[in-house]
Protein backbone atom coordinates (compact mmCIF):
# COMPACT_ATOMS: atom_id res chain seq x y z
CA UNK A 1 0.00 0.00 0.00
CA UNK A 2 1.76 2.69 -1.18
CA UNK A 3 0.42 6.74 -0.83
CA UNK A 4 -0.25 8.22 -4.14
CA UNK A 5 -1.92 11.69 -3.51
CA UNK A 6 -2.97 14.22 -0.72
CA UNK A 7 -6.42 16.01 -1.26
CA UNK A 8 -7.31 18.99 1.41
CA UNK A 9 -10.81 20.61 3.07
CA UNK A 10 -12.27 21.95 5.31
CA UNK A 11 -14.67 20.90 7.97
CA UNK A 12 -17.13 23.63 9.87
CA UNK A 13 -19.45 22.67 12.92
CA UNK A 14 -21.58 25.43 14.73
CA UNK A 15 -20.89 25.32 18.78
CA UNK A 16 -23.95 24.30 20.80
CA UNK A 17 -22.58 26.69 23.56
CA UNK A 18 -19.65 29.39 22.65
CA UNK A 19 -16.15 28.37 24.18
CA UNK A 20 -14.57 30.36 26.79
CA UNK A 21 -11.57 30.48 27.92
CA UNK A 22 -9.27 33.02 29.68
CA UNK A 23 -7.28 33.46 26.14
CA UNK A 24 -10.23 33.27 23.42
CA UNK A 25 -13.38 32.63 22.71
CA UNK A 26 -14.72 30.56 20.03
CA UNK A 27 -18.38 29.82 18.01
CA UNK A 28 -17.70 26.91 15.71
CA UNK A 29 -15.09 24.01 15.40
CA UNK A 30 -13.09 24.97 12.50
CA UNK A 31 -11.09 21.85 11.31
CA UNK A 32 -8.59 21.37 8.10
CA UNK A 33 -8.84 18.32 7.22
CA UNK A 34 -6.19 16.16 5.15
CA UNK A 35 -6.80 12.70 3.04
CA UNK A 36 -3.98 10.26 2.34
CA UNK A 37 -4.81 8.23 -0.99
CA UNK A 38 -2.90 5.11 -1.57
CA UNK A 39 -2.55 2.31 -4.53
CA UNK A 40 -4.82 0.26 -3.24
CA UNK A 41 -7.97 2.66 -3.34
CA UNK A 42 -7.70 3.20 1.07
CA UNK A 43 -7.54 6.67 2.06
CA UNK A 44 -5.99 7.83 5.49
CA UNK A 45 -8.06 10.47 7.20
CA UNK A 46 -6.37 13.34 9.58
CA UNK A 47 -7.67 16.76 10.95
CA UNK A 48 -6.32 19.56 13.02
CA UNK A 49 -7.58 23.04 14.21
CA UNK A 50 -6.05 26.47 14.19
CA UNK A 51 -4.75 27.21 17.39
CA UNK A 52 -3.19 30.23 17.31
CA UNK A 53 -2.76 31.04 21.02
CA UNK A 54 -1.42 27.67 21.55
CA UNK A 55 0.66 25.92 19.60
CA UNK A 56 1.04 29.19 17.02
CA UNK A 57 -0.88 27.15 13.90
CA UNK A 58 -3.61 28.52 11.66
CA UNK A 59 -5.11 26.95 9.04
CA UNK A 60 -2.72 28.93 6.50
CA UNK A 61 0.13 27.51 8.03
CA UNK A 62 -0.78 24.26 8.56
CA UNK A 63 -2.09 23.96 4.69
CA UNK A 64 1.69 25.56 3.63
CA UNK A 65 3.42 22.89 5.96
CA UNK A 66 0.83 19.99 4.35
CA UNK A 67 1.77 20.90 1.06
CA UNK A 68 5.14 22.09 0.82
CA UNK A 69 6.96 20.28 3.42
CA UNK A 70 5.40 17.26 4.62
CA UNK A 71 3.55 15.62 1.55
CA UNK A 72 6.44 15.80 -0.32
CA UNK A 73 8.21 13.58 1.63
CA UNK A 74 5.53 10.74 1.78
CA UNK A 75 4.87 10.15 -1.43
CA UNK A 76 5.68 6.98 -2.76
CA UNK A 77 6.79 5.57 0.64
CA UNK A 78 4.85 2.06 1.80
CA UNK A 79 1.97 2.88 4.69
CA UNK A 80 3.46 -0.57 6.30
CA UNK A 81 6.27 1.51 7.00
CA UNK A 82 4.92 3.39 10.19
CA UNK A 83 7.97 4.16 12.08
CA UNK A 84 10.06 5.14 9.15
CA UNK A 85 6.78 7.23 8.22
CA UNK A 86 6.81 9.22 11.78
CA UNK A 87 9.76 10.17 11.68
CA UNK A 88 9.82 11.58 8.52
CA UNK A 89 7.17 13.24 9.47
CA UNK A 90 8.77 14.89 12.52
CA UNK A 91 11.95 15.62 10.89
CA UNK A 92 10.53 17.81 7.96
CA UNK A 93 10.27 20.74 9.77
CA UNK A 94 10.66 22.48 13.36
CA UNK A 95 7.37 23.11 15.10
CA UNK A 96 4.25 23.12 13.29
CA UNK A 97 2.91 20.20 15.83
CA UNK A 98 -0.76 20.31 14.75
CA UNK A 99 0.40 20.31 10.42
CA UNK A 100 2.27 17.38 11.97
CA UNK A 101 -0.50 15.72 13.99
CA UNK A 102 -3.11 15.92 10.96
CA UNK A 103 -0.97 14.05 9.04
CA UNK A 104 0.08 11.09 11.92
CA UNK A 105 -3.53 10.92 12.19
CA UNK A 106 -4.05 9.82 8.60
CA UNK A 107 -0.95 7.12 8.44
CA UNK A 108 -2.15 6.15 11.69
CA UNK A 109 -5.51 5.46 9.92
CA UNK A 110 -3.64 3.93 6.68
CA UNK A 111 -2.13 1.60 8.89
CA UNK A 112 -4.49 -0.18 10.52
CA UNK A 113 -6.74 -0.28 7.12
CA UNK A 114 -3.61 -1.93 5.39
CA UNK A 115 -3.21 -4.53 8.70
CA UNK A 116 -7.16 -5.06 8.86
CA UNK A 117 -7.75 -3.76 12.32
CA UNK A 118 -8.33 -0.72 14.65
CA UNK A 119 -5.75 1.12 15.57
CA UNK A 120 -5.88 0.95 19.18
CA UNK A 121 -5.49 -2.84 18.29
CA UNK A 122 -2.40 -1.80 16.67
CA UNK A 123 -1.15 0.31 19.73
CA UNK A 124 -1.32 -2.56 21.67
CA UNK A 125 -5.33 -3.14 22.39
CA UNK A 126 -7.51 -2.28 25.32
CA UNK A 127 -10.65 -2.30 26.30
CA UNK A 128 -12.80 0.20 23.91
CA UNK A 129 -15.02 2.44 25.52
CA UNK A 130 -13.83 5.08 27.74
CA UNK A 131 -15.72 8.18 29.56
CA UNK A 132 -15.21 11.84 29.18
CA UNK A 133 -15.64 15.01 31.04
CA UNK A 134 -17.16 18.21 29.56
CA UNK A 135 -16.11 21.65 29.54
CA UNK A 136 -17.90 24.20 31.34
CA UNK A 137 -16.51 27.65 29.49
CA UNK A 138 -15.72 30.78 31.20
CA UNK A 139 -18.72 33.15 32.34
CA UNK A 140 -20.73 34.99 34.68
CA UNK A 141 -21.25 32.95 36.98
CA UNK A 142 -25.19 31.41 37.38
CA UNK A 143 -24.41 30.52 33.54
CA UNK A 144 -21.91 28.60 34.60
CA UNK A 145 -23.81 26.85 37.57
CA UNK A 146 -26.68 26.20 35.01
CA UNK A 147 -24.47 24.84 32.42
CA UNK A 148 -22.74 22.69 35.21
CA UNK A 149 -26.08 21.36 36.39
CA UNK A 150 -27.06 20.53 32.80
CA UNK A 151 -23.98 18.52 31.90
CA UNK A 152 -24.39 16.41 34.99
CA UNK A 153 -27.93 16.09 34.18
CA UNK A 154 -26.69 15.20 30.89
CA UNK A 155 -24.76 11.82 32.37
CA UNK A 156 -20.95 13.88 32.85
CA UNK A 157 -19.26 12.66 35.92
CA UNK A 158 -16.43 14.70 35.84
CA UNK A 159 -16.90 18.60 34.47
CA UNK A 160 -13.75 20.96 33.36
CA UNK A 161 -14.40 24.10 34.76
CA UNK A 162 -12.32 27.09 32.76
CA UNK A 163 -11.24 29.68 34.99
CA UNK A 164 -8.28 32.00 35.02
CA UNK A 165 -10.08 35.67 34.14
CA UNK A 166 -10.12 37.65 37.22
CA UNK A 167 -8.64 35.35 40.32
CA UNK A 168 -11.96 36.52 43.13
CA UNK A 169 -14.54 35.39 40.63
CA UNK A 170 -12.90 32.85 39.96
CA UNK A 171 -12.95 30.62 43.30
CA UNK A 172 -16.57 32.09 43.74
CA UNK A 173 -17.33 30.26 40.31
CA UNK A 174 -15.50 27.20 41.44
CA UNK A 175 -17.88 27.27 45.41
CA UNK A 176 -21.24 27.85 43.37
CA UNK A 177 -20.39 25.01 41.27
CA UNK A 178 -19.28 22.61 43.86
CA UNK A 179 -22.07 23.82 45.72
CA UNK A 180 -24.35 23.00 43.27
CA UNK A 181 -23.14 19.25 41.72
CA UNK A 182 -20.37 18.24 44.56
CA UNK A 183 -20.98 14.33 44.82
CA UNK A 184 -22.43 14.05 41.67
CA UNK A 185 -19.30 15.33 39.38
CA UNK A 186 -15.32 15.21 40.32
CA UNK A 187 -14.03 18.65 39.08
CA UNK A 188 -11.24 19.57 37.21
CA UNK A 189 -10.44 23.29 37.10
CA UNK A 190 -8.31 24.54 34.25
CA UNK A 191 -6.72 28.31 34.59
CA UNK A 192 -5.24 28.76 30.95
CA UNK A 193 -2.27 30.08 32.44
CA UNK A 194 -4.54 32.89 33.82
CA UNK A 195 -2.62 33.36 37.12
CA UNK A 196 0.81 34.36 38.87
CA UNK A 197 2.37 31.40 40.96
CA UNK A 198 1.49 33.30 44.10
CA UNK A 199 -2.05 33.80 43.11
CA UNK A 200 -2.48 30.43 42.17
CA UNK A 201 -1.32 29.10 45.76
CA UNK A 202 -3.40 31.54 47.38
CA UNK A 203 -6.37 30.81 45.54
CA UNK A 204 -6.08 26.99 46.00
CA UNK A 205 -5.58 27.67 50.08
CA UNK A 206 -8.71 29.41 49.87
CA UNK A 207 -10.28 26.93 48.00
CA UNK A 208 -8.55 24.00 50.03
CA UNK A 209 -10.04 25.32 53.49
CA UNK A 210 -13.54 26.03 51.95
CA UNK A 211 -13.92 22.43 51.67
CA UNK A 212 -13.94 22.04 48.09
CA UNK A 213 -12.05 18.79 46.85
CA UNK A 214 -10.70 19.64 43.53
CA UNK A 215 -9.66 16.49 41.36
CA UNK A 216 -6.47 18.60 39.73
CA UNK A 217 -5.96 21.79 38.30
CA UNK A 218 -4.53 22.68 34.88
CA UNK A 219 -1.61 25.06 33.80
CA UNK A 220 -2.57 27.18 37.02
CA UNK A 221 0.81 29.74 35.43
CA UNK A 222 2.23 30.69 31.88
CA UNK A 223 3.23 27.64 30.02
CA UNK A 224 6.93 28.59 30.36
CA UNK A 225 7.16 29.38 33.89
CA UNK A 226 8.25 25.91 35.12
CA UNK A 227 9.53 27.27 38.07
CA UNK A 228 6.66 28.90 39.09
CA UNK A 229 4.52 25.80 37.98
CA UNK A 230 7.27 23.81 40.60
CA UNK A 231 6.34 26.83 43.31
CA UNK A 232 2.57 25.85 43.36
CA UNK A 233 2.94 21.76 43.01
CA UNK A 234 5.24 22.34 46.18
CA UNK A 235 2.68 24.71 48.54
CA UNK A 236 -0.83 22.86 47.88
CA UNK A 237 -2.43 19.17 47.92
CA UNK A 238 -4.65 19.95 45.19
CA UNK A 239 -3.02 17.68 41.89
CA UNK A 240 -1.26 20.14 39.16
CA UNK A 241 -1.15 19.00 35.85
CA UNK A 242 0.45 20.64 32.69
CA UNK A 243 -0.75 21.67 29.44
CA UNK A 244 0.44 24.49 27.32
CA UNK A 245 3.74 23.90 29.23
CA UNK A 246 4.32 20.17 27.97
CA UNK A 247 4.74 19.57 24.10
CA UNK A 248 7.16 17.54 23.59
CA UNK A 249 8.61 14.33 25.24
CA UNK A 250 11.95 16.38 26.33
CA UNK A 251 9.82 18.79 27.67
CA UNK A 252 7.64 15.79 29.53
CA UNK A 253 11.06 14.61 31.66
CA UNK A 254 11.76 18.38 32.39
CA UNK A 255 8.51 18.76 33.98
CA UNK A 256 8.68 15.88 35.62
CA UNK A 257 12.67 15.85 36.82
CA UNK A 258 11.81 19.83 37.60
CA UNK A 259 8.57 18.38 40.05
CA UNK A 260 6.63 21.45 38.81
CA UNK A 261 3.21 18.43 37.80
CA UNK A 262 1.80 15.42 39.39
CA UNK A 263 -0.16 15.21 36.03
CA UNK A 264 0.89 15.44 32.36
CA UNK A 265 -2.30 16.70 29.92
CA UNK A 266 -1.49 14.76 25.89
CA UNK A 267 -2.77 16.54 22.82
CA UNK A 268 -2.06 15.16 19.59
CA UNK A 269 -1.68 18.85 18.37
CA UNK A 270 0.87 19.76 20.82
CA UNK A 271 2.59 16.66 20.80
CA UNK A 272 3.06 16.33 16.72
CA UNK A 273 0.32 13.26 16.31
CA UNK A 274 0.69 9.86 18.29
CA UNK A 275 4.43 8.84 17.92
CA UNK A 276 5.15 11.80 20.41
CA UNK A 277 2.17 10.82 22.04
CA UNK A 278 3.08 7.61 22.75
CA UNK A 279 6.17 8.38 24.12
CA UNK A 280 5.05 10.08 26.48
CA UNK A 281 2.72 8.43 27.53
CA UNK A 282 5.41 5.87 27.97
CA UNK A 283 7.56 8.07 29.75
CA UNK A 284 5.19 9.25 32.30
CA UNK A 285 4.60 5.48 33.03
CA UNK A 286 8.31 4.70 33.93
CA UNK A 287 7.75 7.53 36.46
CA UNK A 288 4.32 6.97 37.59
CA UNK A 289 3.08 10.05 36.56
CA UNK A 290 -0.69 10.02 35.09
CA UNK A 291 -1.73 11.28 32.04
CA UNK A 292 -5.15 12.88 30.81
CA UNK A 293 -5.71 12.91 26.97
CA UNK A 294 -7.13 15.97 25.75
CA UNK A 295 -8.05 17.81 22.72
CA UNK A 296 -8.31 21.17 20.97
CA UNK A 297 -11.57 22.42 19.89
CA UNK A 298 -11.77 20.02 17.39
CA UNK A 299 -13.94 17.31 15.40
CA UNK A 300 -14.16 13.96 15.71
CA UNK A 301 -11.46 12.67 12.74
CA UNK A 302 -8.58 14.15 15.56
CA UNK A 303 -10.51 13.15 18.47
CA UNK A 304 -11.17 9.84 17.19
CA UNK A 305 -7.26 9.18 17.15
CA UNK A 306 -6.65 10.42 20.61
CA UNK A 307 -9.41 8.43 21.93
CA UNK A 308 -7.45 4.93 20.29
CA UNK A 309 -4.34 6.32 22.16
CA UNK A 310 -6.39 6.72 25.16
CA UNK A 311 -7.55 3.09 25.25
CA UNK A 312 -4.15 1.52 24.09
CA UNK A 313 -2.39 3.11 26.97
CA UNK A 314 -5.22 2.91 29.60
CA UNK A 315 -2.81 2.37 32.24
CA UNK A 316 -1.10 5.96 32.45
CA UNK A 317 -3.76 8.05 30.61
CA UNK A 318 -6.60 7.57 33.62
CA UNK A 319 -7.76 10.97 32.47
CA UNK A 320 -10.54 11.65 29.35
CA UNK A 321 -11.06 15.06 28.05
CA UNK A 322 -12.54 14.59 24.82
CA UNK A 323 -15.54 16.44 24.52
CA UNK A 324 -14.38 18.56 20.99
CA UNK A 325 -17.42 16.90 19.22
CA UNK A 326 -19.78 16.68 21.86
CA UNK A 327 -19.71 20.77 21.83
CA UNK A 328 -20.70 20.94 18.28
CA UNK A 329 -24.26 21.21 17.41
CA UNK A 330 -23.67 17.88 15.21
CA UNK A 331 -21.20 15.46 14.06
CA UNK A 332 -20.85 15.32 10.31
CA UNK A 333 -17.97 12.71 10.61
CA UNK A 334 -18.69 8.80 10.77
CA UNK A 335 -16.15 6.69 11.93
CA UNK A 336 -15.24 3.77 14.19
CA UNK A 337 -15.97 5.85 17.66
CA UNK A 338 -19.00 6.86 18.52
CA UNK A 339 -19.46 9.62 20.86
CA UNK A 340 -22.84 9.54 22.56
CA UNK A 341 -22.53 12.60 25.35
CA UNK A 342 -19.81 11.28 27.99
CA UNK A 343 -19.59 8.16 26.43
CA UNK A 344 -17.27 7.01 24.17
CA UNK A 345 -16.79 3.20 22.13
CA UNK A 346 -14.64 1.96 19.52
CA UNK A 347 -16.25 -0.74 16.64
CA UNK A 348 -13.95 -2.76 15.22
CA UNK A 349 -13.96 -1.31 11.07
CA UNK A 350 -10.03 -0.78 10.46
CA UNK A 351 -8.51 2.45 10.77
CA UNK A 352 -10.17 4.91 12.31
CA UNK A 353 -12.97 3.34 9.94
CA UNK A 354 -14.05 6.75 8.56
CA UNK A 355 -16.94 6.51 6.18
CA UNK A 356 -18.88 9.48 5.53
CA UNK A 357 -17.38 12.98 6.32
CA UNK A 358 -20.77 15.34 5.58
CA UNK A 359 -20.14 19.46 4.50
CA UNK A 360 -16.31 19.00 3.65
CA UNK A 361 -15.41 21.70 2.13
CA UNK A 362 -12.68 20.85 -0.96
CA UNK A 363 -9.70 23.13 -0.78
CA UNK A 364 -7.78 23.69 -3.97
CA UNK A 365 -4.59 21.00 -4.15
MG1 LIG B 1 -5.92 23.15 29.24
Amino acid sequence: MKITGFRYGRLRVPLTTPFKTALRAVDAIDDLVVMIDTDSGHTGWGSAPATAMITGDTHGAILEAWKHHLAPRLLGEDVGNLNHLTALVQGAMAHNTSAKAAIEIALYDLFGQRYGAPTYRLLGGGEPTLTTDLTISVDYIDKMVADAIAAVERGYTALKIKVGKDIGVDIERVKAIHAAVAGRALLRLDANQGWTPKQAVRALHQLEDAGVLLELVEQPVKAHDIDGMTYVAERVTTPIMADESVFSPIDVIEIIQRRAADIINIKLMKTGGLSNAIRIADLAALYGVECMVGCMLEGSIGVAAAVHLAVAKANVITKIDLDGPSLGRFNPVACNVRFEDAEIAITEAPGLGVTDVQGLETLPN
